[in-house]
């Protein structure tokens, strides 16, 4: 079996669900389980209206709520016809109606909790896979729509809850492989799960991947597919430097590596479970199914270029913290780590000297909170809108000079480093500069690691020369 992943603007409205047929049918003979995303924008306008219904708009929240109503019905109309559309209309009707029930609640509270939150949300997914699993069974493929909350099982920390891998993986062989076995396709919600005694949860923002990932763990897929609108992941991001590049293979710890400095194109946690089961991860366009994409596996043969590719992570605070004395006293290091852990302030680089600490964080993390806590023991300085800049590539092992031609590169283009670490990886280099310096560094390090003379004479991983470079934001 393999797992086909399709994101909300995969789903977005009946073209884009109809692409999504037809790339599901392409695979129908490998057993498909199929994950999909809420409709594009859907989850964060559930989210505006329990917010509107918390705050005592209660209008406004039913309003939201019957302008989703007639998106779904609308998109469901232009897809479907006769029995197909019967059918499905009331099932539309029944979560719609549960939702409005449910503003009212959170309106009468006047708060909107994170139970009710995830509970709110789960109509995304819920919708969404009901739409597809229609659309897909009107074709004529055996299909049904599996609610995630009876298989994806989870602790109960709402929002961002935990996936239980043995409950699930128990509920997933039960629920799936019965399907599996007639060859039927199963239509699951992403991002959505339950706990153990059936109160709705969520695992995070743009979880589906993630979501997609433990069932192709769970169920030993042949490989996991994440179905989006970019052609694949990218040498760095289009945005800032035009020349970026398709990466046709990348192997796991480049793309985790990638994925910590903010590549948006995989949810953080999607490749645990592949990487733990060696199984291959390919990140697909569904507006261009023949597309080769990127796969993401174990071992990727080298391809004679230094680096894979340059990531940068805006929004970065430097918090430089100097000891009382002309030298840090022993255990301090380890008395301001406490600090930004106490306050869930995660570290992205630290380097020390013997009179000085400089932490880079996102931005928001460095709360007030977290910097008056600094304070009581230390001077404190912080210096915002910083970014880190990645360089990533298993070539970077024990290569030589790589360093030099980094900053080399970063120098010639009159950008000033602020911190360097050299990942404990070995497979990434990053450092700090200035906001507002990081597209001269980004073009600069692009043109001399991918189009100098270290390039590859291997050209056969170059993009096919049609590639559209339309919407490549995904680093
Ligand atoms: N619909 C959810 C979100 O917008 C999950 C996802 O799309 O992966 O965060
Ligand atoms: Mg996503």
């Amino acid at each position: 079996m393999i797992v086909m992943k399709f994101g909300g603007t995969s789903v977005e409205d009946a073209p884009a669900i109809e692409r999504v047929c037809e790339i599901v049918r392409s695979r129908a003979a490998e057993d498909p389980v199929v994950v999909v995303s809420a409709m594009a924008r859907v989850t964060d306008q559930l989210l505006a209206a329990g917010q509107a219904a918390a705050a005592g708009d209660r209008d406004l929240a039913l309003e939201s709520a019957r302008s989703l109503r007639q998106r779904h019905h609308r998109t469901a109309s232009e897809m479907l016809s006769g029995n197909h559309l019967a059918q499905l209309r009331p099932l539309l009707d029944s979560n719609f109606n549960q939702l409005e029930e449910l503003l009212g609640r959170i309106a009468g509270a006047q708060e909107l909790s994170p139970r009710n939150s995830d509970h709110l949300l789960s109509f995304g997914e819920l919708l969404s896979s009901e739409m597809v699993s229609a659309a897909i069974a009107a074709r004529g493929l055996a299909c049904e729509q599996v609610d995630a909350r009876e298989c994806l099982m989870t602790d109960g920390s709402h929002t961002r809850a935990v996936p239980l891998f043995d409950a699930t993986k128990a509920r997933l062989e039960a629920r799936l492989r019965p399907l599996l076995a007639r060859h039927a396709i199963a239509v699951m919600g992403g991002f959505i799960g339950a706990t153990l005694d059936g109160t709705p949860t969520t695992i995070g923002r743009g979880g589906s991947d993630y979501s997609a990932s433990i069932v192709g763990g769970a169920l030993d897929a042949a490989r996991i597919e994440i179905w989006t609108d970019v052609p694949g992941m990218l040498t760095t991001d289009p945005k800032l430097c035009p020349e970026a590049e398709l990466i046709p293979e990348i192997s796991f710890e480049e793309a985790a590596e990638l994925a910590s400095f903010g590549a948006k194109v995989l949810h953080p946690a999607t490749l645990l479970p592949a990487i733990e089961k060696n199984i291959p991860v390919y990140v697909l366009n569904s507006r261009d199914a023949a597309g080769a994409g990127t796969c993401i596996r174990a071992h990727v043969e080298r391809n004679g270029r230094p680096v894979r590719a340059i990531a940068a992570k805006r929004n970065t605070t430097i918090v430089n913290v100097a000891g009382e004395r002309a030298w840090i006293p022993r255990g301090f290091l380890r008395d301001v780590l406490a600090v930004f852990d106490r306050h869930e302030c995660q570290v992205d680089i630290v380097s020390s000297s013997q009179v000085s600490i400089s932490l880079a964080v996102e931005s928001g993390s460095a709360t007030p909170e977290l910097l008056a806590d600094l304070q009581r023991f230390t001077q404190v300085i912080c210096e915002p809108r910083q970014a880190i800049v990645g360089v990533v590539g298993e070539n970077l092992r024990g290569r030589q000079g790589i360093a030099a031609s980094v900053f080399g590169s970063v120098a010639a283009a009159g950008v000033n480093v602020r911190m360097i670490s050299q990942g404990a990886s070995e497979i990434n280099i990053a450092f700090v500069i200035h906001d507002e310096d990081v597209p001269a560094a980004v073009r600069s390090l692009h043109k001399d690691l991918f189009s100098g003379a270290q390039a590859d004479e291997d050209q056969s991983w170059m993009p096919s020369p049609g590639m559209s470079r339309a919407g490549m934001n995904c680093l």
